[in-house]
C-alpha cells in the first residue's frame, strides 16, 4: 500500500469491496478516474450520491423507485389481478423484457435461508399479504429463484396465500436449477411463465 499517496490508496481500497472487482482491476480504474477531467469525475462521483439519496423501496411492491408509488404500480393499464413474486429488485428487469407479464410486481428482498438466518420475518411477505386484502388479486405468480432457498420461500408463501381463495402459480422450470432469474434470458423466462403450474 505504501507505493500510493494516501487518496489514490483511498480509492483502490474502495474499488476493491465492488463486487467481482480484485486488487489489479481496482488499481486500474482508481488510475481511469485520476486520468478523468474533473468534470467527469465530479459525474461519476454525482451518480452514486445522487442514487442514493433518491433511491427507496416503493411503500406498494417494495422494488426499488425514486417515486413512490413506483412507476409500474402506479400504472393503472397493469393487470391488476396478477402480482409476479421475485427476490430481487434486480429479477423484474428481465421479467420486464419478456413482455409477457403485464401485471404487478412484489419484490421480497430476500429469500428464507435458515443457513443465513434469513426467516420469514425479515422478507417482505407482510406487505405482500396486506397487498391482498382487496379483493383485486386473482394469482400471486411465484417467480423466486430455482434453488433451495427459492422453492422454500415459495412452498411458505403459498401454503399462506392458499386459503384466501387466491390462485397460487410457480413459475416453470425452464430454468436451470440453482441458476439465477437475474441471468436467465427472455426466451426462458417467458417460456417458464407461459408453463407455470398451480402450485
Ligand atoms: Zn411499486
Amino acid at each position: 500500500m505504501g507505493f500510493y499517496a494516501a487518496p489514490i490508496a483511498k480509492l483502490i481500497e474502495e474499488f476493491e469491496k465492488l463486487p467481482g472487482i480484485g486488487r489489479k482491476t481496482a488499481q486500474r480504474l482508481a488510475f481511469f478516474v485520476l486520468d478523468l477531467p474533473n468534470e467527469k469525475a465530479g459525474q461519476l462521483a454525482d451518480a452514486i450520491t445522487d442514487a442514493k439519496k433518491k433511491i427507496h423501496h416503493c411503500s406498494v411492491c417494495c422494488n426499488l423507485t425514486d417515486v413512490d408509488p413506483c412507476m409500474l404500480c402506479k400504472n393503472s393499464a397493469r393487470n391488476q389481478t396478477q402480482i409476479c413474486v421475485v427476490e430481487d429488485p434486480r429479477d423484474a428487469v428481465p421479467m420486464e423484457r419478456t413482455r409477457e407479464f403485464k401485471g404487478l410486481y412484489h419484490v421480497l428482498q430476500d429469500a428464507i435461508s435458515p443457513m443465513e438466518g434469513i426467516g420469514p420475518e425479515d422478507i417482505r411477505i407482510k406487505e405482500l399479504l396486506s397487498r391482498l386484502s382487496g379483493g383485486q388479486v386473482k394469482e400471486i405468480i411465484l417467480a423466486t429463484n430455482p434453488n433451495i432457498e427459492g422453492e422454500a420461500t415459495a412452498m411458505y408463501i403459498a401454503k399462506l396465500i392458499k386459503p384466501l381463495g387466491i390462485k397460487v402459480t410457480r413459475i416453470a422450470h425452464g430454468i436451470p436449477v440453482g441458476g439465477d432469474i437475474e441471468y436467465a434470458d427472455e426466451i426462458t423466462l417467458a417460456k417458464s411463465l407461459e408453463g407455470r403450474r398451480e402450485i
